[in-house]
C-alpha cells in the first residue's frame, strides 16, 4: 500500500494524540508510511507554500513523545470550505497527489460528514469519534469523554470542599454541547443534587424547589451540576425582570447564564450565598486516562487494519465494551440514547 494519512477536526479532546501514535506505530510496523495532515480539513486545501506548512511525515520518532499528551499535536480547526463539493475535489486529487491512499480522521460528526463525502470521491477513510460531548449515538463512549468527566468529578469534589466549608449551594457547567452525558456522568459520580440537561426539559422554579427541599433537610451545600447547553430546554425565564430589581447589572433580554442560575437561586432559596463555576477547557486538558488511552490504541490500530484490508467509509466505535466498526453513515443515524431513569434518579433522591 501507498501512504496513509491522519488528521484531528472539530475540537481537540485527549487521547486525540493517543490515537495519532497508534496509528503511526501501526503503520510503522506494516511498511507503510504515514503522513500527518494538519489543522484538520484546512491541511488539505493547498494554501501552504510548501509541503511542511500543511503536511508532516509522522515517523516513529517524531511521535513516540506525544501519546500522552493533552491537545493535538497535528494542530485543529475549523474548515468551513469544506463543506463546499468544489473545494473537496480539490482536496481529494490533493491526496492523491500525495499518493495517499487512505485518511484516517479524528473528530466528531462533523468530521465524519466530512470523511464520508471524501470516500465519495474515491478516498477510503475511517473515522475516530474524537470529542468530549460524547454526542456521537453510535458508540458508548468517545475518545476523550472519560478524561474530561475525571477533570469534571475532580473539579466538583474541590468545589464541595468550599461548599461544604461555608454551608454554601453551588453550580458547576459542565461542557457537552447538545448531548448532556457529560453532566450527568458528573452528578453520579459526585453524588449531585440537581443536574439539568439539554435532554429534559426544566423550570428553574423545579431547581429552586429542588435545592430548597435540599435545604430543608439539613444539607446546605448542595451541588447543581447543569450542561453547557441546557438553557435550550429550560422554560424561559426573564432574567432581567427578576434580578434587576436586586440592582444586579442586566440588560433587557440578556440569556441566562450559569452565574445568573446561581445569582437567583441564591434569592429564590433565601441563600446568603449560592457561587457557580464554570469548568471550561480545563475538560480537555488533560493527559488521557487509561480507558481514554486504551480506546486510542484500539482505534488506531483498527483503523489501520480496515485501510489495509481496503475496507473504508467506517466509524470506529465502543460496543459493550469492545472496539467495533460499523459503516459512517449507519453511525452517523444513530438514535440518541437519553438516559432518562438516571436523570430522574439523580433528581429525585
Ligand atoms: P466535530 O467534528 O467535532 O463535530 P465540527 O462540526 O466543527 O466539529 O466539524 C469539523 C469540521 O468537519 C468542519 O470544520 C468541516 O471542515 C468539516 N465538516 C463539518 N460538516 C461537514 C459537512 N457537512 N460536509 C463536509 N465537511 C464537513
Amino acid at each position: 500500500m501507498s501512504n496513509i494519512a491522519v488528521l484531528t477536526s472539530g475540537g481537540d479532546a485527549p487521547g486525540m494524540n493517543a490515537a495519532v501514535m497508534s496509528v503511526a506505530r501501526n503503520a510503522a510496523y506494516l511498511g507503510m508510511p504515514l503522513i500527518g495532515i494538519k489543522r484538520g480539513y484546512n491541511g488539505l486545501l493547498g494554501r501552504g507554500q510548501k509541503f511542511e506548512d500543511d503536511f508532516i511525515r509522522l515517523d516513529l520518532d517524531t511521535v513516540l513523545d506525544i501519546a500522552d499528551m493533552p491537545g493535538t499535536y497535528l494542530r485543529t480547526a475549523r474548515c468551513d470550505e469544506f463543506k463546499d463539493p468544489a473545494v473537496r475535489e480539490k482536496a481529494a486529487k490533493i491526496l492523491r497527489d500525495l499518493d495517499i491512499s487512505g485518511l484516517v480522521v479524528i473528530g466528531g460528526d462533523g468530521s465524519f460528514q466530512g470523511a464520508m463525502r471524501l470516500c465519495e470521491l474515491g478516498i477510503p477513510c475511517i473515522g475516530i469519534p474524537g470529542t468530549i460531548d460524547n454526542d456521537l449515538s453510535y458508540t458508548e463512549v468517545t475518545l476523550g469523554y472519560d478524561t474530561a468527566t475525571n477533570v469534571c468529578v475532580d473539579t466538583v469534589r474541590a468545589i464541595r470542599a468550599t461548599s461544604r466549608s461555608h454551608d454554601r449551594p453551588h453550580v458547576v457547567e459542565v461542557m457537552g454541547r447538545n448531548c448532556g452525558d457529560l453532566a450527568l456522568a458528573t452528578a453520579e459520580a459526585t453524588g449531585a443534587e440537581v443536574v439539568v440537561v439539554p435532554e429534559a426539559d426544566w423550570r428553574i422554579d423545579d431547581v429552586a424547589k429542588r435545592l430548597n427541599h435540599q435545604i430543608e433537610i439539613g444539607n446546605t451545600r448542595a451541588t447543581v451540576v447543569v450542561a453547557e447547553g441546557c438553557w435550550a430546554s429550560m422554560e424561559p425565564f426573564d432574567v432581567y425582570e427578576f434580578l434587576h430589581p436586586y440592582g444586579k447589572q442586566v440588560f433587557p433580554g440578556e440569556p441566562m447564564t450559569t452565574n445568573r442560575l446561581a445569582s437567583i437561586l441564591k434569592r429564590k432559596c433565601g441563600m446568603a450565598e449560592v457561587r457557580s463555576t464554570v469548568v471550561g477547557y480545563t475538560q480537555r486538558g488533560c493527559s488521557p486516562t487509561a480507558r481514554d488511552s486504551m480506546f486510542a490504541f484500539e482505534a488506531g490500530a483498527m483503523a489501520v487494519q480496515l485501510l489495509r484490508k481496503g475496507i473504508s467509509n467506517q466509524a470506529i466505535g465502543v460496543e459493550n465494551g469492545h472496539t467495533f466498526y460499523m459503516p459512517m453513515e449507519k453511525a452517523l443515524a444513530a438514535k440518541r440514547h437519553f438516559n432518562r431513569s438516571l436523570y430522574n434518579l439523580l433528581n429525585a433522591l
